[in-house]
Formats: C-alpha cells, structure tokens, sequence
C-alpha cells in the first residue's frame, strides 16, 4: 500500500482507493501507462424507471474499473491462477481461448506484466493475417499462439491432452479456458467480501454473466444467491459445470440459472440487444458490452420489468469487464 501510483484511468464514481498491484511484479510494465488494479472496486448503485417499478434496490459492482487490460471477472480469476503460478516457479503460462476469447487478452496483458511468457491455445484455423483484434493484442503481448482444429480444442479438458501439450511446450503452468479453476473461485470470493464491505450486508442476489461458470460458481461459494445469464445457447450444462466446480462439503447460495437470453447464441447479438446496450449507456453512463454484460442486464431488467422479484429486493449485477470486445459500431 506504499508506493500509491495513480494511471491514467479516468473515472469518476465514488469511494475509489488505488492499492498497489496484487500480483506484483519485480519489473516495471513492458508498456507504458499501465495503472495499477484499483480495489476495492466501486459499487454504484443505480435507479431508473424498471429497478423503481419493482421495486429493487440495484448495484453495479464496476470490476469493468479493475484494470484497463486485465479487466473484470479475468482479474478475479487470473490472480490466485498466476501467483500460484509464480510460487511454483513457472516462468511460461498455457491456457485456452478462442479467437475473441477475453481470456487470452487478460492472460497476454498480465503474462506481460508479470514477465511470464504466454501461450494461447486458440480454437481454429490460423486466419493469418486476419486474426482478430484480441488476437493481435495477445502477440503484441508476446503471447505465442497455437492454433488448433475444434475437434482437438474439445480435448482442452482432458487431462492426458494437457499432459501430453505440456510435454510438447516445456512444462508450462496450465489454467484452464476462461481462467476458471479452483485458483478463480477464491479471487472471484475476494470481489463478494468487498461488497459485503461496501453494503454491510449480503445483496438478496447477485447478478452475472456465464460463460464456463467458475465466476456464478465463486460468488455461489462464497455463500451468496446468483442469478447466472449464460451468455451461450444451450446454457442448461451450465448448472452441472457450476456444481462440479464449487463442490461438495460447504454451504452455498441458491443459483438461478437463465438460458434464455443468449441472443441466438455465443458473441451473437440482435439489434434489440444493442438497443438495450445503447439506452444503458445514454441513462447510467455505463458501457456494457454485447457478449456478457449486456445480455446479462437485458435479462435482468426483463425479470424485473415482469415481476419476478419481490419488493425491496437488492440486487449486485457484476460489470464484469470485457469492454475489449465492444462492436465498432457501439464505441
Ligand atoms: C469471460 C467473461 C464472462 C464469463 O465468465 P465465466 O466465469 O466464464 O462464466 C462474463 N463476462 C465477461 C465480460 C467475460 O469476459
């Protein structure tokens, strides 16, 4: 907590205090500028005509603030991922995305950062020189990239795959796809501990996108009710994944899980979708992104909007980040 750096981040919600970097590092940045987490993050609350018509108390816990690259839920995740990483003595980062994978970006910035090298595992084809932008970033970052057929991506999972790619790539320290281990659910933990601090109480519920779960499987371990949003069709597998990763032995909050408002599917979205996201940002000053965030609040105020709660209910929605993958046209 010496050796308080402000960046350049700019944002003007209350009750902000910059701590020194968490995961620290014993080299200054590889790129310029970068600001340190800023943690706690803030917790807004907002109001408009949907939260006052029924009645709910909303908060956005604005982890989209933590970190300018490694942003939101990927900064939970990634923490304890990396400095177990470090405690081992590792010195190379494996893991898993696809080619828009928020993932891959955070784990490039703060492989960087923390002067690990990284290696992506991304699902396709080489697109060369078309890869996407998130995928230019994780080599700007020195993330090397291997590309590998779908079929062979499902294996991601599968223990004898990873022992055979950590073999091939010099024994590097592997975090699953989407950071999600049980290293994410303890920083992910670490975000609810702060809104317990910042409300004095537990919310009735958090809101929050799913992708792999582990972010809804953290908040449920840490003894708080969820209502996930899968962000992919067929989200219902998402239940299981979200059992298997909290465990058995302790108690956990009620999950609600809604697989409904996906959009037609994964990084899909409809012009209904952007709509929502733009009426957002134009009343609360808040960016929300089309492939997590804004599908999550979207059904979160169509719950709210039918009645589903009760009055007086609280609610924290958690702006996970991944404002890396906002459409053009949306910026
Ligand atoms: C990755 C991501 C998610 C999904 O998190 P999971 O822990 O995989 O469910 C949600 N929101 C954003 C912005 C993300 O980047």
């Amino acid at each position: 907590m010496a050796d308080v750096r402000h960046g350049s981040f700019d944002f003007s919600a209350p009750g902000i205090t910059y701590f020194e970097l968490n995961f620290k590092s014993t080299k200054l940045p590889k790129f310029v500028d970068l600001p340190v987490p800023s943690l706690p993050t803030p917790l807004q609350e907002i109001s408009d005509p949907v939260t006052m018509g029924a009645g709910v108390t909303l908060f956005i816990k604005r982890d989209d603030l933590i970190h300018p690259t490694v942003s939101g839920n990927k900064w939970r995740k990634l923490k304890y991922n990396l400095l177990e990483a470090k405690q081992q003595g590792a010195t190379t980062i494996l893991t898993f995305g696809g080619a828009f994978s928020n993932h891959l970006y955070a784990t490039a910035a703060a492989g960087a950062y923390l002067n690990l090298k990284t290696i992506g595992i991304v699902r396709g084809e080489d697109p060369g020189e078309l890869k996407s932008s998130t995928l230019k970033f994780c080599e700007q970052q020195g993330m090397t990239l291997h590309f590998v057929s779908r079929e062979e991506y499902k294996l991601r999972n599968s223990q004898d795959y990873i022992d055979e790619l950590s073999v091939k790539l010099g024994n590097p320290f592997v975090i699953p796809e989407g950071g999600t281990s049980e290293w994410a659910l303890k920083g992910v933990e670490e975000m609810t501990y702060e809104v317990d601090q910042q409300l004095t109480q537990k919310p009735d519920y958090y809101a929050v996108a799913a992708g792999t779960g582990g972010t809804a499987a953290g908040i449920l371990s840490s003894g708080a009710n969820v209502l996930a949003f899968s962000a992919l069709k067929g989200g219902e597998f998402l239940r299981q994944d979200i059992l298997n990763l909290i465990g058995t032995g302790h108690s956990n909050g009620k999950l609600d899980l809604f697989t409904n408002y996906h959009f037609k599917g994964y990084a899909k979205h409809t012009q209904e979708l952007l709509d929502f996201i733009r009426w957002f940002k134009e009343y609360h000053e808040i960016q929300l992104e089309q492939v997590y965030t804004g599908k999550m609040l979207f059904g979160l105020y169509d719950l709210m909007k039918n009645g589903y709660f009760q009055k007086g209910t609280t609610i924290v929605a958690v702006h996970t980040g991944g404002l890396q993958g906002l459409l053009d046209e949306m910026k």
